[in-house]
């Protein structure tokens, strides 16, 4: 079986399992043996630990393959002069798709009315967490400490450093290309690292899918059914129809194309709830079967994992609507306006990371006026609401990364219609069994 279907398989068996293990534990009395047993040898032991271990490993890759692909890219682009061109494409680009995620959010949440009839329970209460003020976010893109930042994992400085580096290897000469050529070497390595991890991970796809389904309380998704099937309506449409028209009309490629390649790569978002954590499959796509050079990819999706979150602006749109629904607020024109902005602005500042969508919707509804207490209306049903998210933001960093490389005129076609690129690792359909 090829690996993609594998780790679809590992998906739909975690989930199913997953949900079994949920069902069976809610009807039996938790101090019951058996129950005890699935729990601690199970749930929080076997699954925890396997999970556990591949967030870890896929994390471990972030940052030494930012930095590499990084540097080759701007190194392959020879004097640099073309990046200014492509930053500019794909900024531009990212920033477009995230207002149009956000008004795809307000205009379908303001059609279905998901709030409409509910109203608030006194009893709730939800302290926000603060988000930090815009003047912060932009000077923390500029490292002061090239290793602090990759400790931390503070990708945008990683990424301006990275940036820096190559620019200067393109204009050092002789020990310029020296060094060049050990980076281009790096970079074969640390892809032969991710080749490895994406070969596992059909095993750390199930243990994450089964350990968060048979936790997850299914009742809070049945009281907020409107709620929940509005948005992941609106975010399976924005990645099955809006990223395919984007792609139409800006391209000649074949976005279905597109889609069924990505597919792995949800897998891998959707588990991880994380863009960070999924960056080295993301890439590895991008650049070995949608056929995006590294000059493009190596700065496109890992500048995309950590700004561009298309979902998570949707996310943002239907829950600003929703909870002027509930409060009963009618949200005029300057306030959409307010939250178009300001959610595009939230997505860049939301880290690539489980959950933090939800933190900066505070901030969204904070601008527009409204009860950031309506937060905890959402709160029980946004982990798998995340997952789905995740896997839209993932998409429109692949989707916009192929965009800039065929403007560029840099997209390798023969590698993006070929549906057995990168045969050694995520797909062996061609490969005898
Ligand atoms: N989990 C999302 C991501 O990593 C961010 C969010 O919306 O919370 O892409």
């Amino acid at each position: 079986m090829s690996l993609t279907n594998r780790i679809l398989l590992a998906m739909a068996a975690g989930v199913a399992i997953g949900s079994g293990m949920e069902w069976f534990l809610t009807g039996i009395d938790p101090a019951d043996p058996t129950a005890q047993f699935i729990n601690d040898w199970f749930i929080n032991g076997l699954f925890h630990v396997v999970g556990r271990i591949f967030i870890a490993s896929l994390k471990l890759l972030v940052v030494p393959l930012v930095l590499v692909s990084l540097i080759c890219g701007m190194t392959s682009l020879g004097s640099g002069n073309r990046m200014g061109a492509i930053a500019g494409r794909t900024v531009f680009l990212y920033l477009l798709t995230t207002a149009i995620a956000v008004s795809l959010g307000l205009i379908g949440a303001s059609v279905i009315g998901p709030g409409n009839g509910l109203s608030v329970t006194p009893d709730m209460t939800y302290s926000p967490k603060i988000a930090p003020p815009l003047t912060d976010v932009i000077v923390n893109i500029f490292p002061s400490n090239p290793f602090s930042a990759m400790v931390k994992g503070e990708m945008l400085q990683v990424i301006v450093f990275a940036l820096l580096v190559g620019f200067a290897i393109t204009r050092a000469g002789e020990p310029g290309q020296r060094i060049a050529s050990w980076f281009r070497d790096m970079e074969v390595i640390v892809m032969k690292m991710v080749g490895l991890l994406i070969e596992l991970a059909p095993w750390g796809v199930f243990a994450l899918l089964v350990r968060l389904f048979a936790t997850m309380g299914f009742e809070t998704i049945f009281n907020l059914a409107a709620y929940f099937f509005t948005l992941s309506g609106l975010l399976i449409f924005h990645a099955l129809v809006v990223y395919p028209l984007i792609l139409k009309a800006t391209t000649r490629l074949n976005p279905l194309i597109l889609l069924s390649k990505m597919r792995p790569v949800w897998a891998f978002a959707f588990s991880t709830a994380s863009s960070g954590a999924t960056l080295p499959v993301t890439l590895r796509t991008v650049e070995k079967r949608l056929g995006v050079p590294k000059s493009v990819a190596g700065f496109s999706v890992p500048l995309g994992a950590t700004i561009n979150m298309d979902g998570t602006a949707i996310m943002q749109g239907v829950a600003t609507v929703f909870i002027a629904q509930v409060y009963g607020i009618d949200l005029g024109p300057a306030q959409l306006l307010m939250v178009i902005l300001t959610a595009s602005l939230a997505s860049i500042g939301t880290a690539a990371v489980p959950g933090v969508g939800l933190i900066t919707l505070s901030l969204v509804l904070q601008q527009a006026g409204l009860p950031v207490e309506g937060v905890a209306l959402i709160i029980g049903v946004d982990r798998l609401l995340d997952m789905i998210r995740t896997a839209v933001n993932v998409t429109g960093d692949a989707m916009v990364s192929t965009v800039v490389a065929y403007r560029e005129g840099q997209l390798d076609e023969a590698i993006y219609n070929d549906p057995n690129a990168d045969n050694d690792t995520l797909e062996t359909e061609a490969k005898p069994a």
